[in-house]
């Protein structure tokens, strides 16, 4: 699809985002996603990082991650997603940022809008695809940490977990996690599910058969012996596990590999760095090393589920940008069908 250069913007609001994902099955578009990335036909350069510390002494960030969804119609754009730790306490959401989509053959942008609910909705809509992947059912779900994508992961995953009937709540702020069972209470009880507040980390992790870190810490704290022989980790905050549960794990399965490598903040990069880890392809470094599995594109390609029979398995997602590159074009093209959005001049 090629526009005038030089068209009008067109612009979604977060409320007209909510609106037109609500026309759309996240899940199954991020399947799709991981499923193209596996045939090798995405493009996901590495996220530029800026890192700072704002005057009130907060780590910010912004990131930038362009990519490309190839195939008869590219889908190409970015996201600009950006986040200060002190937003918390100000009351004001920690992460917040812009979705674009370039045109593919002008290159030019056409399309910007809020990038926060398309990236929590991808970020859940990847975790229900590694949880759709396990074999064994899931009757206790554990969230680590009760922000925005806790929220997400509620709204994907609750309606899709037929056997579930406990969901275990810890926040480290015990105000965010009973605020949460208040907000989502309904809800759960509606589809039989019971929502539990735990004291500790340790106690919403023991016994789970899911576990979702969705918090901010930067250091481990996952005890591998607070977790069943058979649970799923789906590290989405990529540092709450120690080394050790990566180590002792059954299968590790990434989105990608070379972003998770390339980083040298969060735990796997590190311990690629540290020789503990390395790829499918890559040769055993020179001491006892874990290998990472595979994708959870290559499961989807092969229709195979995870290893979740053996010991623990580590789902350790990234985040890849053409995750919301795809799921924001597909937000445009709903938003276009239902007539929302704003047009902004050039
Ligand atoms: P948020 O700030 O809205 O919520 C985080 C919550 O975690 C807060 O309620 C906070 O009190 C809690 N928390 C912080 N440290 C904790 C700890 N040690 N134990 C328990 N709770 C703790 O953040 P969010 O938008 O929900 O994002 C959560 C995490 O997900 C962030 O680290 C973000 O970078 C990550 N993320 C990952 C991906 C991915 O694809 N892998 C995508 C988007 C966001």
């Amino acid at each position: 699809m090629s526009r005038q250069p030089m068209s009008d913007l067109f612009y979604l609001t977060r409320a007209d985002v909510a609106q037109a994902l609500s026309h759309i099955d996240p899940v199954a578009v991020a399947a799709d996603v991981l499923r193209a990335h596996a045939r090798g036909e995405t493009v996901v350069p590495d996220e530029g990082y800026l890192g700072w510390t704002t005057a009130d002494g907060h780590s910010a960030r912004s990131l930038n991650m362009p990519g490309l969804v190839g195939g008869q119609e590219p889908v190409v754009g970015t996201k600009i997603i950006n986040a200060s730790l002190g937003n918390t306490a100000r009351g004001i959401p920690r992460a917040d940022g812009l979705t674009f989509l370039f045109d593919p053959e002008t290159a030019h942008p056409y399309a910007m809008m809020d990038a926060a609910l398309i990236s929590a909705t991808r970020t859940a809509a990847v975790s229900a695809v590694a949880v759709g992947l396990r074999t064994r059912p899931v009757l206790r779900l554990a969230f680590l940490g009760c922000g925005a994508q806790a929220d997400a992961h509620l709204g994907l995953l609750l309606p899709r977990l037929g056997d579930l009937t406990e969901l275990a709540l810890y926040d480290q702020r015990p105000a965010a996690a009973a605020a949460f069972a208040e907000k989502h209470q309904a809800a759960a009880e509606a589809v039989g599910v019971r929502l539990t507040v735990a004291a500790t980390a340790q106690e919403a992790v023991r016994g789970s058969d899911v576990v979702v870190p969705l918090t901010t810490v930067t250091k481990g704290y996952i005890r591998a012996e607070w977790l069943l022989p058979t649970a799923t980790v789906v590290h989405v905050s990529l540092d709450d596990l120690l080394a050790e549960v990566v180590l002792g794990a059954a299968q590790v399965v990434v989105d990608d590999w070379q972003l998770v490598r390339s980083d040298p903040r969060r735990l796997l990069g590190r311990m690629y760095r540290e020789g503990l880890l390395y790829g499918q392809d890559e040769p055993e470094p020179g001491r006892p090393a874990k290998r990472v599995d595979g994708t959870l594109g290559e499961l989807l390609l092969k229709e195979t589920p995870l290893a979740d029979g053996d010991g623990v398995t580590v789902v350790n997602p990234f985040g890849m940008s053409v995750q919301d590159v795809a799921l924001a074009h597909r937000v445009f093209t709903a938003a276009t069908e239902l007539g929302i959005g704003s047009r902004l001049p050039r």
